[in-house]
């Protein structure tokens, strides 16, 4: 019988712009590692981590998934949750959602309830997690770490008349898309999602909601296309005129960062998530276009350089967007 499982999720960019809360993408940029473990009904959940994360269950997304799933299903057992980040935290990569999905995935394994929860029910759990890094659930992460490539979300309507039913879809992405992550090296809030959340104004001009609308929709459109998707016709569509302006205020060097990528040659340059990374994204070889071939290293020094404007250091990380997660252990 399987004591232990390891899952391996990776991590993600939430909103790509117009899709503010409704938007993810899986990057084959960092995964964390997350070990669950049966233990005696006693034992209760445990989280052990050697990284800066909480310890508390009920102030860790992977302790809160494993209570809510645990609890759905009536299982009374005990489980140690053991979480390896590699995912760093509160820079808009995903970091806490990766490890609620890893635990999902894991917790559903483990207790050999997979056919329970079924993909949309293990949306629910993950994001529900997301309270103990954010207050509210959320879903965007979660879903893009779960099922990996891009995913639409829509928390708002529930099928089959199933609270915990969160409508999902995923799409395959084009293989030349790759995306240029400027992180820079700021200290963030440990409330970071809070306070970029405040700052998103209260009401919006209507043609402000229809350009957006517009944007976000031609890009699920370029993703559904019959034949192969034009990463550049997706990338191009990435503009957000509602949150991006009022949250680019709290990235120092912001407006330099993303002019320099756009200059070096990316498609799009938006917030990753709730910020303060920056993502830019680019299609290295868009079918039907002249275009001369992009170095995405350029557009890195690019966005590097954005940033030192502003006399703040950055890492660069090239990727791809990821598959999704994966068991890599049972014991
Ligand atoms: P981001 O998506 O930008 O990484 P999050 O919204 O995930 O930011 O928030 C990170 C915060 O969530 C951290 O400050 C940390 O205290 C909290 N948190 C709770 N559980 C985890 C976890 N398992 N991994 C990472 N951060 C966690």
């Amino acid at each position: 019988m399987v004591k232990s499982v390891t899952v391996r999720a990776p991590c993600s960019t939430a909103n790509l712009g117009p899709g503010f809360d409704v938007f993810g993408m899986a990057l084959d940029a960092f995964y964390d590692e997350v070990t669950v473990t049966k233990k005696p009904k006693s034992f209760g959940i445990k989280i052990v981590s050697s990284d800066d994360i909480p310890l508390d269950p009920k102030k860790n997304t992977a302790g809160l998934v494993a209570e809510s799933m645990m609890k759905e299903q009536g299982i009374s057992d005990g489980v140690e949750i053991s979480i390896k980040k590699n995912v760093p935290a509160g820079y808009g990569m995903g970091s806490s959602a990766a490890s609620a999905a890893a635990c999902a995935i894991g917790i559903a394994e483990l207790f050999q309830y997979t056919k329970h929860f079924e993909e949309e029910g293990m949306l629910y759990h993950a994001g529900y997690g997301e309270k103990a890094s954010a207050g509210t659930a959320h879903y965007d992460n979660v879903a893009a770490s779960l099922f990996g490539g891009f995913v639409v979300v829509n928390p708002y309507v529930h099928l089959y008349h199933n609270p915990n039913g969160i409508t999902v879809r995923s799409f395959p992405v084009p293989n030349s898309l790759r995306m240029v992550v400027a992180i820079p090296k700021i200290s963030v809030p440990k409330q970071k999602t809070k306070a970029s959340r405040s700052v998103i104004p209260k009401n919006v001009k209507f043609s402000d909601v229809v350009q957006n609308l517009a944007c976000a929709t031609q890009m699920i459109a370029e993703l559904s296309q019959r034949k192969e998707a034009n990463g550049l016709r997706f990338g191009a569509n990435i503009l957000d005129v509602i949150v991006e302006p009022a949250r680019k205020k709290l990235i120092p060097g912001f407006d330099k960062v993303k002019k320099n990528a756009l200059d070096a040659g990316a498609d799009a340059c938006t917030i990753s998530g709730a910020g303060p990374s920056v993502i830019a994204f680019l299609d290295e070889h868009p079918n039907g276009s002249d275009r001369e071939p992009v170095n995405t290293k350029r557009i890195g020094e690019a966005m590097k350089k954005g940033f030192k404007s502003a006399k703040v250091d950055c890492d660069i990380v090239i990727c791809k967007p990821s598959k999704g997660p994966k068991i890599i252990r049972r014991k």
